[in-house]
């Protein structure tokens, strides 16, 4: 069973400062899980997370991951700058794992010393057009093609993906930026998104591992990470069992000892990019029940809409919800949970069995701390939540606040078309 991270008291004090809906965070959660992460991979020396800003790219929330030791994965310039005024600007403390790249982000990357991983090949003479010279370290990502299996399943579709380069062009560039005088090198691959099986990291691990060997021999370059990037997952139903990080870490470990360090290769260091993993259950979209309607089927309408999460109208993603104070309740109540937009895609659950809802109870919609309000729009004049943490000791900190319509307005700023507004 899901268990929400706060109580109903809770939510009703933090609902004497902060209207619903809202994001919550859960600092504790956030630290646990990432020091368990590190220490999944502490048996490598060099290992380290970059967080996947686009994620969750709220500072609050990369500066407690920044404590923890973690750095950032950006792939804009709004993310770049963010993670700059952060303080993540030594090298290494920035991946740029990027594609489609205009050329100034690639400027800014390396100006504040970001591991740069190029999406193409081609993307090295953009490189050197955005940078003038080439940084002494570039990262290559790989796209081997084809499906990506683990035994018999099929997990994802790298070869209708727009991301990497084939195994003929990664050797090529890497025989390009040696020559050009590049003297480190990293690989970086995706190949497979939210994943919820043990598996993944290491087979993954094998078909990088293997290339890094490869690279060595045919180009000689020095290669000091691999990127196993994003794509451990987490499970958003409630019978879905968890990653075991501490399970995949050993995992990745000996096939580590298997492929990289017979070669002579075992001082590779591994980084990971993960974002979900990282966030997602530590987050919930808090919202209360505003309106019940009984037509055709059961509805329930609730004061957080699609802009708030926009998950399962587009993808179809299923995310638990808690009627809060109701936990012990029988399920025996079929409702559609639905936002205030004009698109019947509007809906947090379909079909879903709850307790009885009534107007005015607290919903909390699990595993949104990450991709979640990060995947905000305005769509319908609607307005960005807040998002406030749970700190350790219990108590509340506002992280970011909700928009208001001045905030929706003030692209018009340059013009006195709507100077009328009264605020
Ligand atoms: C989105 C993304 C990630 C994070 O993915 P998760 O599924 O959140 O772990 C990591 N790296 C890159 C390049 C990405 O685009």
């Amino acid at each position: 069973m899901k268990k929400p991270f706060v109580t109903l008291e809770q939510l009703q004090e933090m609902n004497k400062s902060y209207p619903t809906p809202f994001h919550l965070y859960d600092e504790k959660g956030i630290r646990e899980n990432a020091r368990k992460l590190k220490k999944a991979f502490s048996w490598n020396p060099g290992f380290k997370e970059y967080f996947a800003v686009k994620a969750t790219p709220n500072p609050f929330i990369l500066k407690i991951l920044q404590e923890e030791g973690c750095g950032t994965d950006c792939s804009s310039m709004t993310e770049l700058m963010m993670s700059e005024a952060l303080g993540f600007n030594k090298p290494g403390d920035v991946m740029f794992s990027s594609n489609d790249t205009p050329l100034e982000e690639f400027a800014k990357a390396k100006e504040i010393n970001a591991y740069i991983n190029l999406d193409d090949i081609t993307h090295i003479e953009a490189l050197e057009e955005a940078c003038g010279k080439l940084p002494e370290t570039v990262c290559c990502r790989y796209n081997p093609g084809g499906v990506f299996k683990i035994s018999t399943s099929i997990m994802d579709n790298p070869g209708d993906a727009k991301y990497g380069m084939t195994h003929e062009q990664i050797i090529e560039a890497y025989q390009i930026l040696k020559a050009k005088g590049v003297k480190h090198f990293g690989i970086h691959s995706f190949l497979a998104s939210n994943t919820v099986t043990n598996e993944y990291y290491p087979t993954l691990a094998r078909i990088l591992f293997e290339l890094a060997v490869e690279l060595k021999e045919k180009t000689g370059a020095d290669i000091q990470f691999i990127n196993l990037s994003g794509g451990v997952g987490v499970p958003y139903k409630p019978d879905q069992e968890g990653n075991d990080i501490e399970v995949i870490g050993e995992s990745v470990r000996k096939v580590y000892e298997e492929v990289l360090v017979p070669a002579g290769m075992g001082n590779v260091a591994i980084f990971t990019e993960l974002g979900r993993f990282m966030l997602a259950p530590y987050g919930h979209l808090v919202t209360k029940a505003i309106h019940e309607k009984h037509t055709h089927k059961e509805y329930i309408g609730v004061d957080a809409c699609a802009v708030n999460l926009m998950r399962p109208a587009m993808y179809g993603a299923y995310h638990h919800i808690t009627v809060m104070g109701k936990e012990g309740e029988p399920c025996d109540h079929k409702y559609d949970i639905t936002g205030s937009l004009c698109e019947n895609n509007d809906k947090f659950a379909i079909d879903r069995m709850l307790p009885k809802i009534d107007k005015g109870d607290f919903l909390v919609i699990h595993d949104t701390g990450a991709h979640g309000f990060a995947m905000g729009y305005n769509y319908n004049g609607k307005l960005r939540s807040a998002e406030v943490l749970l700190k350790e000791d219990g108590s509340t900190q506002l992280i970011r606040r909700a928009e208001t319509p001045k905030d929706y307005f003030a692209t018009f700023d340059f013009c006195d078309i709507l100077k009328d507004i009264k605020y």
